[in-house]
């Protein structure tokens, strides 16, 4: 008889989790209350670099070329369309910055994402700077919001998803039992809501809120994506996302007038003048201090499991580490390190 898997959540976690578990032939059911304020509401960038330190995302190599190969699996699976290529054009703020990039694209590791400065990136005059700009090559963007409405349609079709509130009366975690039922793994994945839930609140998740708008403006590029200050990954027939403020410690759900300013003002930066503000939307990170994401079993109750922590990069980051998480879970197959919550046993005492 096949193994049976219960996961707590159908954010990006909880979806790429219970992919990865079907393909081993685990049965799966997913509980999920049914909005979504994080993987729905993201951009779904995938950016290789962190321009602040001019340096590759952690883990890169590893990470990008399994998220280009799975979401283009999903497409065929789900028969709907996911996976968008594109180019990040980065606004320089400095001769520093410049200076800097020059001499990564240099570097053969830096080949692939950097793209050699030209003389029209130098002298791009979108933005209203005077440093010049660069362009990140194999970057692309999943349209979130699509991503978690197709996955919920999908599986509840398929009769693997229910959606229902968790509830701690109906939880036997020492029997790994969910409502009278016992399962052979019991995987939380509720994002940034895992806080509220006992079983897995030692961990130090944070709660990051982020803010983003839907504008209208002719005066942005249709075919890249501009990042200084704020990003702009263009939607098609002149509308754009722009994103995306970083509000610590604050778990509401709610868009602000000041948080609409700030993306404005940076967005002026860029040359978008007198935007169309279409939509407003607020949504929440699941964050680490040490940005790195929470997985493994729990240190007391054998089975019980916790994947969150996606941080600002769930989307590039998912694919790979559901694929450990799940060779951890069936295989004892040691989870990276750094990802382990293992990290985090003096705080269980
Ligand atoms: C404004 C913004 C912009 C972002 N932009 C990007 C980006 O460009 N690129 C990128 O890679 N990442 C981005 N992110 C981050 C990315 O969204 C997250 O890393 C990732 O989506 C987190 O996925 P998750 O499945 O852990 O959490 P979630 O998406 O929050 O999923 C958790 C799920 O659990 C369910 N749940 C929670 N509690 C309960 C309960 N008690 N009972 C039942 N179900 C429950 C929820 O309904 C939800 O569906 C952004 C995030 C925000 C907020």
């Amino acid at each position: 008889m096949a193994k049976k898997a219960l996961i707590f959540g159908a954010g990006l976690a909880g979806t790429c989790l219970a992919h990865r578990l079907l393909s081993n032939g685990i049965e799966v059911k997913i509980l999920d209350q049914g909005s979504n304020y994080s993987s729905a509401v993201a951009a779904g960038m995938v950016n290789p670099m962190v321009f602040r330190r001019m340096n590759k995302s952690w883990r890169l190599d590893e990470f990008l070329p399994e998220a280009q190969a799975f979401y283009l699996e999903m497409e065929r699976e789900l028969r709907t369309q996911f996976y968008h290529p594109i180019v990040i054009r980065r606004f320089f703020s400095s001769d520093e910055e410049r200076e800097s990039w020059q001499s990564r694209s240099e570097e053969e590791a830096y080949e692939p994402y950097l793209a050699k400065l030209t003389a029209s990136d130098l002298a791009h005059t979108a933005a209203l700077n005077t440093f010049g700009s660069g362009r990140v090559k194999n970057a692309f963007w999943v349209d979130a919001a699509k991503w978690v409405a197709q996955h919920m349609a999908y599986f509840n079709e398929r009769g693997v998803l229910e959606q229902k509130e968790f509830s701690a009366q109906l939880w036997e975690p020492q029997l790994r039992k969910y409502d009278g039922e016992t399962y052979d793994f019991v995987v939380f994945c509720m994002g940034y809501r895992q806080k509220e839930e006992q079983t897995f609140s030692y961990l130090p998740l944070q709660q990051t809120k982020g803010q983003t708008l839907l504008i209208e403006s002719a005066q942005l590029s249709e075919t890249e994506s501009l990042n200084r200050k704020c990003f702009v990954l263009p939607y098609g027939n002149g509308r754009f996302r722009v994103g995306a403020t970083y509000e610590f410690n604050n778990p509401t759900l709610h868009v602000t007038e000041a948080g609409k300013e700030m993306l404005l003002q940076n967005l002026a930066s860029l040359g978008a003048y007198e935007p169309v503000v279409v939509e407003q939307s607020a949504g929440i990170r699941p964050t680490v201090l040490d940005r790195r994401p929470l997985m493994g079993q729990h240190p007391i109750h054998q089975g019980v499991y916790v994947f969150n922590g996606l941080g600002t990069k769930g989307y590039m980051m998912a694919p790979t580490l559901a694929r450990e998480l799940v060779a951890y879970m069936l295989e004892n197959k040691p989870l990276h390190s750094e990802t382990n919550i293992s990290r985090f046993a003096d705080r269980t005492r």
